[in-house]
């Protein structure tokens, strides 16, 4: 059967009376639905899309293995399943905002661009966004998806509750209140815990934003200022291709205090105020970038470096991503920089941001300050997995974590001796999912050491 075709009629069954006849024997397709990147086709055409919460809790009912896939956007086969997939695609409705408790309560598959709007009409934001509004809360705040800013935690630290549905097919609920440190376990789940149907959001008042963008900066100031530089702004990212001895280009996003904008001095550390808009690779076309140039405007038009509605990044493109912690930055980025011959031929653009420590137990940042090293590459696969674990090994001095929805390659031995609290997380998985209903390829191989 044609994927199209499958969906379709998927969709017609979850959404129809006949729900209740769902049955589980998963339709097998090698070519079936993609990643967002297109580097990797997911392992079934077995896809349910249902529309409301009690249908999912039938198909996780009659499934007996089953993998939750939001808005597609990872690189590695995280949410990837031989069996079946059940998309929130249609849970994503927006459930309550509470302007009292100074929260927003929303369907798992709500992408963050669907929410700023409705947030910032109502006079709240929320703390920060990844570099695209395109990718779903819940699939975002799995992965401990992150944006830059060093008193900024990554957008999981954002979730004061959560909904899930778990392997027996019942809701629970878990909050940051009444579940202390198993709900610090919940938050960044990678989807084993279950379908998470509800996520519940801190909230902020809202606030306008200005970026600009400065060229050329010596990589030398970095070494006696990088934490005044990355300070520079509420957000800031520092793009480069490590070919020279200057970072490219550092963006720096700024809250506006008073209503007052800020006149950005024409040199930073050494670099460049830039006098038009800039996309982080300088050949594209700045046109998919939210507006530089000091302009004002609400924090969701400023955070993410891409629009929504545009393509975010590159398109066509490998992503892999490296936390060490904070204090340890500029002798991370040197090792990098060692590899600027190997690194160029793969290499599109790197990134540096800066995350504030967490609670969160399968989170890179957990109780560590950090750096993340990202690298967008070349979709040479082959080439990029035999460059990964070089990468890597420069990078393992620093105690190095991937993130968890990018590409790596790194010794599953090693990965675990990251995570200090993996053993509680592996209890707190078995408590709502005993027989690895939500345990997929991927899951088995990197949290416990099986293929
Ligand atoms: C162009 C681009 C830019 C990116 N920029 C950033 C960035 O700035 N910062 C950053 O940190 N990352 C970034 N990423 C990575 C991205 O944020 C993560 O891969 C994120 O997890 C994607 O969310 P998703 O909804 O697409 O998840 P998916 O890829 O669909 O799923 C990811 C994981 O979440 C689980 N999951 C999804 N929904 C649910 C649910 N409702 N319940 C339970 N489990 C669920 C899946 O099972 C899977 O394990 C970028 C990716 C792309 C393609």
């Amino acid at each position: 059967m044609k994927k199209r075709m499958f969906l379709k009629l998927s969709s017609t069954l979850m959404t129809g009376a006949a729900l209740m006849n769902i049955s589980c024997s998963p339709e097998k397709s090698t070519n079936s639905l993609r990643n967002w990147a297109g580097n990797l086709s997911y392992g079934t055409a077995s896809v349910f899309e249902p529309a409301t919460v009690e249908e999912a809790q039938q198909i996780v009912r009659k499934c007996s293995r089953l993998r939750t896939l939001g808005t597609r956007h990872c690189f590695n086969r995280i949410a990837d399943s031989q069996d079946n997939l059940l998309s929130t695609k249609n849970l994503n409705s927006l459930i309550s905002l509470d302007a009292q408790a100074k929260t927003v309560t929303v369907g798992g598959g709500m992408r963050y661009g669907e929410l700023c709007q409705h947030l910032h009409q109502n006079g709240f934001a929320i703390h920060n966004l990844a570099s695209l509004p395109h990718i779903s809360v819940a699939g975002a705040c799995a992965t401990a998806t992150h944006g830059s800013g060093v008193k900024n935690g990554n957008l999981a630290t954002g979730v004061s509750a959560l909904e899930f549905i778990s392997a027996n097919g019942e809701l629970v609920s878990l909050s940051r209140e009444k579940d202390g440190d198993n709900f610090y376990g919940a938050v960044v789940g990678l989807g084993c815990l279950g379908v998470v149907t509800k996520v519940t959001l801190d909230l902020i008042p809202t606030f306008s934003m200005q970026q600009e963008v400065y060229l050329n900066l010596p990589m030398s100031q970095l070494e006696s200022h990088f934490d005044e530089i990355m300070s520079a702004g509420y957000s800031v990212s520092l793009f480069t291709d490590w070919q020279t001895t200057n970072v490219n280009q550092v963006w720096i996003k700024r809250k506006i205090v008073d209503g007052e904008s800020y006149q950005p001095p024409k040199e930073f550390f050494g670099a460049t105020l830039a006098t038009k808009n800039v996309h982080p690779i300088i050949e594209i076309s700045a046109e998919n970038c939210t507006e530089q140039m000091s302009v004002t405007a609400p924090w969701f038009d400023r955070l993410p470096h891409f629009k929504m509605g545009f393509t975010p990044s590159s398109g066509e493109e490998l992503q892999a991503e490296y936390f060490v912690p904070r204090r340890q930055a500029v002798a991370a980025m040197q090792a990098v920089q060692a590899m600027k011959d190997e690194i160029n031929p793969l290499l599109m653009i790197s990134e540096v941001r800066t995350i504030a420590a967490d609670n969160l137990w399968m989170s890179p940042c957990f109780q560590q300050d950090s750096v993340a090293i990202h690298f967008t590459l070349n979709q040479k696969t082959k080439d990029v997995m035999k460059f990964l674990p070089k990468l890597e090994e420069k990078l393992s001095p620093f105690g190095v974590r991937p993130h968890w929805g990018k590409l790596f390659t790194m010794d599953t031995a090693q990965l675990q001796t990251r995570y200090k609290r993996l053993g509680d997380f592996k209890q707190l998985v078995k408590r709502y999912d005993p027989a690895g209903k939500f345990v997929n390829e991927f899951i088995n191989a990197n949290l416990y050491g099986a293929t």
